[in-house]
């Protein structure tokens, strides 16, 4: 299984004897799936066999298996992946922090100009309390009270300008940080999908090097999910993912984090929580998952679901790719173990 998210720069580039026989390949199920050959079905094909993204490639697999890739779930797909690449692409981000500081700095300026306006029409008013010699009183009625009144007028109207173009910043950068949002959360179970996991993980290890701690993940895999779907159809199946994805939720707390992996698969992080308690953490999802059948509404039937899951412990510095070998080779043992079952790292 590769976990490596792929660049995209590096995403294409197979060398020409592979890349060939990809387009080849690609026309080839083309034709076999009987679709027009148009460069929304050739790139989605191009990259379901290239296995550019795992993540991807799953989805692919499973809708293509399911017989549900037509043009409407095409034009979908691609609007997706093109999302995604834009997504990498843009420093969206960056653009948020920038926006920030405008914000701050446009309100400070806002604020400032406010309280020097006021103090100089105080002082200005104190004025009239003197005496004044007769060319100084001309001086302040005729010219510089006409002057400051236009100078008011002026600087409200640019305030006015300043907070409505502030207005527009804050709702850019909302829109920007909706962008960001939805690029890494699961459409089916709104939990973070892979790519918010990677950045999830990549700052918790980052803290816990910092705090000399470790974590723990768990990854959890529906066991004979196929037949889910086989039996109760994917619409079932697909609320079942969302069922687990809710009830990962409520078995977590915290700064726990969860996500879904891809498929049927899904990780949770327990930062600063030893390996007897992630266990304990594995075991107490399985068994809740393994007690409740779940009621069919449409053909009152049950469906009894399991999982089997892999724990491990980040060793400090490590390098990420390894403890995801070593967590996938614990639900592996899980699995051949007859699932239903938690394997910790310590049973390797
Ligand atoms: P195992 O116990 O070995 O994990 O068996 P399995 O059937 O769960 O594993 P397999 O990898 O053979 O099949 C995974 C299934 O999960 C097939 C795929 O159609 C289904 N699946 C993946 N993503 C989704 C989804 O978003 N919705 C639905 N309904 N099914 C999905
Ligand atoms: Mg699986
Ligand atoms: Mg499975």
């Amino acid at each position: 299984m590769n976990r490596t998210p792929t660049s995209v720069l590096q995403r294409y580039q197979a060398d020409k004897n592979r890349s060939e026989a990809l387009s080849k390949q690609s026309l080839e199920k083309i034709d076999e799936l009987k679709l027009s050959s148009n460069p929304i079905h050739f790139t989605l094909i191009y990259e379901w066999l290239s296995q550019a993204d795992p993540y991807y490639s799953e989805e692919m697999d499973r809708i293509i298996r399911q017989g549900n890739y037509d043009d409407k779930t095409a034009e979908n797909m691609f609007i997706g992946l093109i999302t995604q690449l834009l997504y990498k692409t843009l420093p969206t981000e960056k653009a948020c922090t920038l926006l920030n500081e405008l914000l701050s700095k446009l309100n400070r300026w806002v604020a400032e100009n406010n309280k020097k306006q006021e103090t100089l029409n105080n002082e200005i008013s104190t004025l009239s309390d003197f005496d004044l010699p007769e060319e100084a009183s001309v001086a302040l009625n005729d010219r510089i009270l006409p002057l400051l009144k236009s100078l008011n007028n002026d600087a409200s109207e640019l305030e006015r300008q300043v907070i409505k173009s502030s207005e527009e910043i804050r709702l850019l950068k909302e829109e920007l940080e909706r962008t960001s949002i939805i690029a890494k959360t699961d459409e089916l179970t709104n939990i973070p999908n892979r790519r918010g996991f990677n950045e999830i993980i990549h700052k918790i290890s980052l803290e816990a090097q910092e705090a000399q701690s470790s974590f723990a993940i768990i990854l959890l895999d529906l066991d004979h999910f196929k037949n889910v779907n086989d039996t109760f159809g994917h619409l079932i199946g697909d609320s079942v993912l969302r069922y687990v994805a809710k009830l990962l939720h409520n078995e977590t707390k915290g700064q726990d984090s969860i996500a879904r992996f891809g498929g049927e698969e899904f990780v949770v992080l327990l930062p600063g929580t030893t390996y007897d308690s992630a266990i304990q953490v594995a075991n107490n999802i399985r068994k809740k998952i393994a007690a409740r059948p779940l009621q069919i509404k449409a053909n009152y039937q049950t469906l009894k679901l399991t999982v089997s899951s892999g724990v491990a412990m980040y060793q400090m510095g490590e390098d990420l790719e390894k403890l995801f070998h070593r967590v996938d080779q614990c639900l592996y043992l899980a699995k051949s173990k007859g699932r239903n079952v938690v394997c910790g790292e310590s049973e390797l």
